[in-house]
Formats: structure tokens, sequence, C-alpha cells
């Protein structure tokens, strides 16, 4: 296989990999960009974003994803499409294999890989996704402000997420699929003790519906079989997200849900010279200007242990 050695490697094109590409070009590190199979990340799903600091008047998520990368390669970085599928810590320079074609060799990793959020997997929650269907509240909840609006899950993203909307929407309706919730008890507390959100416990959800856009939802209860239709302006999923670290497994620590972990304050791995930043290993945050953050540290970290080693 076709073997190529870089000084940087990142890996991952949402917010946390393109900062790690803006201040490593500016390092000097050259670093090469490999996007993934969806180039920009999560924000490419979502529509108007209104929580990044710098956009006073608002930016289209899939844009913001493009100003990003112009603003990577204005500064030098390789972006190239192209995604990382499996990986070899045991050697110096590190290996990333790419597009299971070719292996890519570097002095330095930053994995930004981000986490996919969880889907239903119904036809109408793919049609009406970002017109109305989405799988971030702090996102998208100030869009529909004043509104019923539904969310479902029963973890503490879906208890957090569901107070969060309670204090934006005139109502929320919260879709349990068991007769109790996985989410903390105090987050329980909270939820089950808001005026304003009204929980339906033993329930799925059956249909969203809507023609361009989400005009109300269909749910079962999965105990009686009893069918109800709601009318709400906004269908919220939070029923978990899964962080792309699949093929660092057996090489770096996780969390039980798959989450890399760094060392606190830092992006450092338990391998040295890999580095993580961004969702994949953020199951708190998960903020575009979190993974920004997180991205520069990365990259900063990145530099030193390069300097530290002679390799810079
Ligand atoms: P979880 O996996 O904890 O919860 C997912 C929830 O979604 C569960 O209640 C599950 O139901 C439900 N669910 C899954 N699939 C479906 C489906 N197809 N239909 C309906 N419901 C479904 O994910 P979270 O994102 O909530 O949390 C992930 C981790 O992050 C947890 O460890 C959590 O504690 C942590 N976290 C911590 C926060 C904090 O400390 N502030 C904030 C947010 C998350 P069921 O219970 O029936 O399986």
């Amino acid at each position: 296989m076709v073997s190529e050695k870089v000084h940087c490697l990142i890996i991952g094109s949402g917010p946390a990999g393109y900062t790690a590409a803006i201040y490593a070009s500016r390092a000097g590190l050259n670093p090469v960009l490999y996007q993934g199979i969806q180039p920009g990340g999560q924000l490419t799903i979502t529509t108007e974003v209104e929580n990044y600091p710098g956009y006073p008047n608002g930016v289209q998520g899939p844009e913001m994803m493009v100003d990003f990368e112009n603003q990577a390669k204005r500064m030098g970085a390789d972006i190239r499409y192209g995604l990382a599928t499996k990986v070899d810590f045991s050697v110096r320079p590190l290996k990333v294999e790419i597009d299971e074609e070719k292996w890519v060799e570097t002095d330095a990793l930053i994995i930004s890989t981000g986490a996919s959020a969880k889907w239903l997997g119904i036809e109408s929650e793919q049609r009406l996704n970002g017109y109305g269907v989405s799988a971030c509240a702090v996102c998208d909840g100030f869009f529909f402000k004043g509104k019923e609006v539904a969310i479902v899950g029963a973890g503490d993203t879906a208890a957090e997420e569901a107070l969060y909307l309670s204090k934006i929407c005139s109502r929320v309706h919260m879709i349990v699929r068991r007769d109790e919730m996985r989410a903390s008890k105090v987050m329980q507390d909270r939820v089950i003790n808001t005026a304003n959100i009204k929980i339906y416990w033993n329930s799925q959800t059956d249909e969203i519906l809507g023609d361009k856009k989400v005009e109300g939802m269909r749910i079962w209860n999965n105990k009686t079989g009893e069918k109800q239709e709601i009318a709400v302006d906004a269908f919220f999923v939070a029923i978990g997200h899964k962080p792309n670290s699949d093929i660092f497994k057996g090489w770096l620590d996780m969390d039980d849900a798959g989450y890399i972990k760094t060392i606190p304050g830092t992006s450092k791995t338990n391998v040295e010279g890999v580095f993580a930043a961004g969702d994949v290993q953020d199951k708190v945050y998960r903020q575009a200007v979190t993974a920004a953050g997180s991205g520069c540290m990365a990259a900063l970290d990145a530099e030193r242990y390069l300097s530290e080693k002679g390799l810079h």
C-alpha cells in the first residue's frame, strides 16, 4: 500500500478539526486533514446557528463549516477528502490507514472524528430533519420560542434538554419508552416537577406529522396500544450519541460509551503523540464553540510535543 509521511495529521472536519488545522498551520506544522465521510461534521445537518460568537446575525451551519475550512486552507492546511479506516499506534511514526487503501505516517495525530446523534430511524424523522426535527435543543430550541415542542428520550441529555426547552417553549411533550427514566435521580425529579413538561410514559413515536415542516406527532402507548396525535412545532431527538471512535478501540483508553479519555485540562490521550478534541472526547458540552476550543488545545499540545521530541 502507498505510504506517505506527514508531520501532523488531523482526522475529522468539524469545528475541532478545522480549528486544530488553523493553529497547527500557523505553528508551521504543515498539517494534513482528512475530512471523513461527512465533511464539516454535524453542523452540516443543522440549519441556523445563532450561538457561535462572531456571527452577530447568525449563520447557516453548512456555511459556517465552509468558512472554517476556507480559513484553515488560507493558513496553508492540506485538506483532503478521505476516511481514516484503521490505525497502528505500535510504531513510530504513528500509522493511519485512509480509505482502506493507503497508510499515512505521522509524528503527531489529532483525532477530531466527532460523534453522531442516534436517530429513531423513521422516515418522517429523516424527511423533516432541519425543518423542526433536531437532535440538539441547545442549538435549535430558540427557534421555537413560545411554541409547543416534543422531545424523545429519557437519559440525562433528554432531561437536560427538556428542562432547557421548558424555559423557552410554552409546553414540552416528553416521550419516554419505558415506565421509568434512565436519567440521574436529580434530573428526573427536576423534569417531573416542571409544570410545563408533560411526560408520556411507555410511549413511542409512530410518525412525525407535517409535509414541509413539523406540525405534530403520532405516538402510541406500548402497553395499551392506544394511539394519539399531538400538535407540536418541533420534535427533538435525544436518545444518545455515538462517538466515532471505533477504529481506536484497543489502542486508546475510552469510557464505556466509547468516548476517548483525555488527561484533564489537556487533549492528551494515553498514547504519546495522539491527541483528541471535540465531541469524540466530550459527552457533556458538545457545542461547536467548545469543540473549536479543544481543537486549539490539541494543536498547541501537538506542537509542544513535537518540540519536546525534537521533531519540530
Ligand atoms: P443515554 O444512553 O444515557 O440515554 C439514552 C436514552 O434514550 C435512554 O433513556 C433510552 O431509553 C432512550 N432511547 C434510546 N433509544 C431509543 C429509541 N429508539 N426510542 C426511544 N427512546 C430511546 O444517553 P444520553 O445522551 O442521555 O447520555 C449519555 C451519557 O452522557 C450518560 O452517561 C449521561 O449520564 C451523560 N450525560 C451527562 C450529563 C451531565 O453530567 N450534565 C449531560 C448529558 C449526558 P431506555 O432508558 O429505555 O434505554
